[in-house]
């Protein structure tokens, strides 16, 4: 009999999920509005603890989206945009007909590197470009220098989109991810901390801003009694009934969080003893990853030749999921004739990378499975 599925990152309910889901039911809200939604928005703002105030929309690509609009990204711009990240965070660029200058990782964070973005908006500048966002990812919940990019942000006056996508409960400097950049993007999918079954949101400086972003995501409806449009708007609102799932998801998440870096710790604990593999770790006491996943590096050079393909083969028979890391965008067919600059970190973590399953349901026997997969590979 074949051994039940150990996923990546799946779904995981803290139990009071339908209480709010029927209460949609039973209420009538069935629509993109309602007590639930003003419930989540309520719940996540709390939660960041800073002055902010937060829409919750259909998916983080459509927060994403709102953002660029929102500082102004139009046909023909230019957006820096971190290259080693999801396809998620860079195609809403070219939805605006925009295009992305992709910009390579540093090696502490393997976030978006300070350095090098501050090269190529000179670079740009030179060009008569100025780039009219900045567009940073906190990867796998680790965030990225967001010291350094802010200073440039401001010397340089462009704004930044903060995509927390993965990053909801990590911090920087013990404040929460999600309340550093002109906007931030939250990500409620299937995969992610805490699920709404597809969802999510856009973090906001103030009210006006987040009426704005509403107005947008409610297909731009000027005040009128009929249907009058000035500007093009969009579909994007949560519906009642997906903020059910996330008001409940929202009692669960610091447990979760806990949960993610448990699985980190015993990932630690597991390669300790294995030469040629490092665990990705926080670079200082400044960093607070929710280690959303569990990422590694294997070096073959140090394994005696075994390389990730060989441990994600292995996983793989033994019906474990394991995934390499993000391949990125500037090696993208899509992206293939987008700017770049940078050296090959990306690209090296993209070759030497496996993410390995870190769900917050993952159980004592799950985690014998995985520690004897590993084992068998580097006996
Ligand atoms: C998941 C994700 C997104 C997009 O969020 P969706 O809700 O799936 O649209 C954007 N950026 C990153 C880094 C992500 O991981």
């Amino acid at each position: 009999m074949k051994k039940d599925k150990i996923w990546l990152s799946s779904p995981h309910m803290g139990g009071d999920e339908m209480k709010y889901v029927n209460k949609a039911f039973d209420e009538n809200w069935i629509a993109p509005l309602g007590p639930n939604v003003e419930a989540f928005e309520n719940e996540l703002k709390n939660f960041l603890q800073e002055k902010r105030e937060v829409a919750v929309l259909s998916s983080g690509t459509a927060a994403i989206h709102l953002a660029l609009l929102r500082v102004g990204v139009s046909g023909g711009d230019e957006v820096i945009c971190q290259s080693f990240t999801f396809a998620a965070s860079a195609n809403p660029i070219t939805y605006l007909g925009a295009k992305p200058i992709f910009i390579d990782s540093e090696n502490e964070t393997w976030n978006i590197c300070p350095l090098t973005v501050e090269k190529a908006i000179k670079d740009r500048l030179t060009k008569g470009k100025k780039p009219k966002a900045i567009l940073a990812v906190h990867l796998y919940g680790m965030p990225y220098q967001v010291d350094k990019i802010q200073q440039i942000a401001k010397k340089y006056e462009i704004p930044v989109i903060e995509d927390a996508a993965e990053a909801l409960g990590s911090s920087f400097n013990n404040r929460k991810c999600g309340t550093f950049g002109d906007y931030a993007v939250l990500s409620f999918n299937g995969n992610k901390i805490i699920t709404t079954g597809g969802g999510g949101a856009l973090v906001c400086q103030n009210k006006e801003q987040k009426e704005k972003v509403i107005f947008y995501a409610t297909q731009a409806r000027d005040k009128a009694p009929h249907y009058q449009h000035s500007k093009i708007g969009y579909n994007y609102r949560l519906s009642n009934v997906s903020a059910g799932i996330g008001v409940g998801q929202m009692q669960v998440l610091e447990q979760h969080v806990n949960l993610r870096r448990k699985m980190y710790n015993f990932y630690q604990e597991l390669f300790e003893e294995i030469d040629g593999i490092s665990v990705f770790t926080e670079p200082s006491k400044d960093f607070y990853s929710n280690h959303w996943l569990t990422a590694i590096i294997i070096d073959p050079e140090k394994t005696g030749g075994i390389t990730k393909e060989d441990l994600r083969l292995a996983f793989e028979k033994e019906n474990i999921e394991s995934r390499p890391l993000w391949k990125p965008m500037h090696l993208q067919p899509v992206y293939k004739n987008a700017l770049y600059y940078g050296e090959a970190v990306a690209e090296n973590l993209f070759a030497k990378g496996l993410c390995l399953p870190s769900g917050s349901n993952l159980t004592n026997e799950d985690r014998s499975r995985i520690k004897k997969v590993v084992l068998t590979v580097f006996k």
